[in-house]
């Protein structure tokens, strides 16, 4: 049974369990169906907080963390360091995301993807991330005027631009990279915190902490003014 807390805080912005418009990623799903009948193989939807003043994009589910867990960043590696994060910095309740009706809730937060279903070997066409795009963009449409954005790699980063109508060339991403946006929210960047990048070190603890700093205070900031 899916918990309260794992409905998808905005409904609106969700795909329907067999969205048909990406041909490669929908036989990849009846594949992912077949192979695993007990997974949840479809979109992913959105979690955490309606309310939220931060919103997290990343790239697309993994095969055995979201797309067989039914959570963004939940049940494989790239999650890890993420929950642990967000708890480290009060918006979850708890350090680890594990399954859905695991009693994880967050607060001020919400974690959403470019892309929304399974791609092969973790990459999405631009196709799909264009054609998965209008999901994105009514989730974006929801945040309060004044709300963060944080972009984990430069595709989720792109993709939020897309959402938002505005141009690569004059936003360009890169790690701890702030972008004040014309509506008054401001686009955050990160590396994303995947496995080959936090192996690599690429994405250190030190460097992700620091971006969640910059977001704390950008947000104290705006709360006070
Ligand atoms: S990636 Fe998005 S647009 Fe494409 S099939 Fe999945 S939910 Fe639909």
């Amino acid at each position: 049974m899916v918990a309260p807390a794992d409905l998808s805080p905005i409904p609106q912005a969700e795909a329907p369990r067999d969205c048909p418009l990406c041909p490669r990623l929908v036989r990849f799903r009846l594949e992912c169906r077949a192979e695993h009948p007990d997974w949840w193989n479809a979109p992913v939807p959105a979690f955490g907080d309606p309310d939220a003043w931060l919103a997290i994009v990343g790239l697309a589910p993994g095969k055995h963390g979201a797309n067989r867990t039914g959570r963004p960043f939940t049940g494989d590696h790239a999650g890890i360091l993420l929950y642990q994060t967000l708890h480290r910095y009060g918006y979850g309740n708890r350090a680890a995301s594990v399954a859905l009706g695991d009693g994880l809730e967050l607060a001020g937060c919400r974690i959403t993807n470019a892309v929304k279903c399974l791609p092969p070997e973790n990459k999405p066409l631009p196709a799909e991330v264009k054609q998965c795009n209008a999901y994105l963009r009514a989730e974006l449409a929801a945040l309060a005027p004044s709300a963060a954005i944080l972009a984990l790699g430069a595709i989720a980063h792109q993709a939020v631009l897309m959402a938002l109508g505005l141009r690569r060339a004059d936003y360009p991403f890169g790690h701890a990279a702030i972008h004040e946006l014309p509506d008054g929210r401001t686009l955050f960047d990160s590396y994303h915190c995947s496995r080959y990048n936090t192996q690599t070190r690429r994405l250190t603890e030190a460097m992700f902490f620091e971006v969640f700093e910059r977001i704390g205070e950008h947000l104290s900031t705006r709360a006070a003014a």
